[in-house]
């Protein structure tokens, strides 16, 4: 299984408070002739490497993705080539209209994450005003044709107590998942590091998402760090592994939210940027995880936590995870260090 997630713009109709998006934008978007180069380079690699068909994909966003001009020409290519990967959207939802949500249908676009961050007066705090309502009636337009459907959500102080209150939407409106993710301070979202919760705060939100124990439910992949709960969740940080981000100018990231440029795939391949990319090479070795979590008894499972969070908060993704609650009762200094050597 390979999943790829492309950035194919930088460009959004909204201005969510904590995007991670830099404030100065990738204004270079390859074109579309370059955007077919890359997919076939893709395709190319999932036949050399012969991995099980049905799990390789696509996520397609941005910025918002529905504002590349040239979107249903990068979808009808994928539709030509469905019998060898999956995809789907990563969207803000608000421009997906009764028309878009046909269209997708009939190019078998397999699933539509639409972001939210609470009910209507915490969400437009955060994702502007109106957006909202129109992401809702997007989700509704997609459900009528059957696309599987799920919220994400990036969870601050400001909307904690939206987590449930989103749940229960999800149920309502009939969508089929939703995913909790923690906030990275990166890019815009920087400035609301005042704002991420509390190692504390971590630990009864994973309580309270994970208990549930449903599948449509999760936390993805910062999920390690619940094994300190001793629960066996499975679901780690797989940067390195079988996961790449590519932006707008086809550079590439080992995540979207672990900004370290690992290649450009309008120069390298994908074989290449896995195999020798110096920062994959290096999120791949356990080593360098610090030594506080080497010691830790969970490390089998949780790795560390979320690089993301770690790299943003401590310039380290190889720092234990801040909001680890078995390590920091509150949110540890950002000047704290970690010793590295294996033990
Ligand atoms: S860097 Fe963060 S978002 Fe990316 S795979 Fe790791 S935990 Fe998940
Ligand atoms: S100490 Fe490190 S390995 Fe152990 S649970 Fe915390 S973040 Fe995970």
């Amino acid at each position: 299984m390979f999943h790829l997630q492309w950035h194919i713009t930088e460009r959004c109709n909204l201005c969510c408070t904590h995007c991670y998006k830099e404030e100065k934008l990738i204004k270079e978007e390859i074109s579309t002739s370059q955007v077919f180069e890359i997919l076939g380079k893709y395709y190319d690699q999932l036949d050399a490497w012969n991995f099980d068909k049905s799990n390789n994909k696509i996520s397609l966003t941005g910025g918002e993705p529905f504002i590349r001009e040239d979107i249903w020409d990068i979808l009808e290519n994928c539709y030509q080539h469905r019998e060898k990967i999956t995809y789907g959207f990563l969207s803000n939802g608000t421009l997906i209209t009764e028309e878009v949500a046909s269209k997708l249908k009939d190019l078998h676009v397999a699933y539509v994450q639409v972001s939210l961050e609470g009910l209507q007066e915490i969400n437009d705090q955060i994702r502007g005003r109106g957006s909202f309502e129109k992401a809702i009636r997007g989700l509704k337009f997609l459900i009528k044709n059957n696309i599987s459907t799920s919220i994400s959500t990036t969870v601050t102080t400001k909307n904690l107590n939206e987590v449930p209150k989103l749940i229960n939407l999800t149920k309502e409106l009939g969508v089929s998942g939703i995913g909790i993710r923690r906030l990275v301070p990166i890019g815009m979202g920087k400035k609301m590091e005042n704002l991420m919760i509390t190692p504390q705060q971590t630990r009864e939100l994973f309580q309270y998402v994970l208990g549930k124990n449903k599948r449509n439910i999760g936390v993805g992949c910062e999920k390690g760090l619940f094994a300190q709960e001793g629960r066996s969740v499975g679901g780690f940080c797989c940067t390195g592994y079988n996961t790449l981000s590519v932006l707008p100018n086809a550079d590439v990231y080992p995540c979207r939210r672990l900004p370290i440029l690992s290649g450009n795939l309008l120069k390298d391949n994908f074989e290449d940027i896995l195999k020798n990319s110096k920062p994959l090479r290096e999120l791949r070795n356990l080593n360098n995880i610090n030594k506080k979590c080497q010691s830790c008894p969970y490390f089998n499972e949780c790795f560390g936590g979320a690089k993301c969070i770690a790299n943003a908060y401590f310039k380290d993704p190889f720092a234990p995870d801040p909001q680890c609650w078995r390590l920091f009762k509150e949110l540890p200094s950002q000047e704290e260090k970690f010793e590295k050597d294996n033990i």
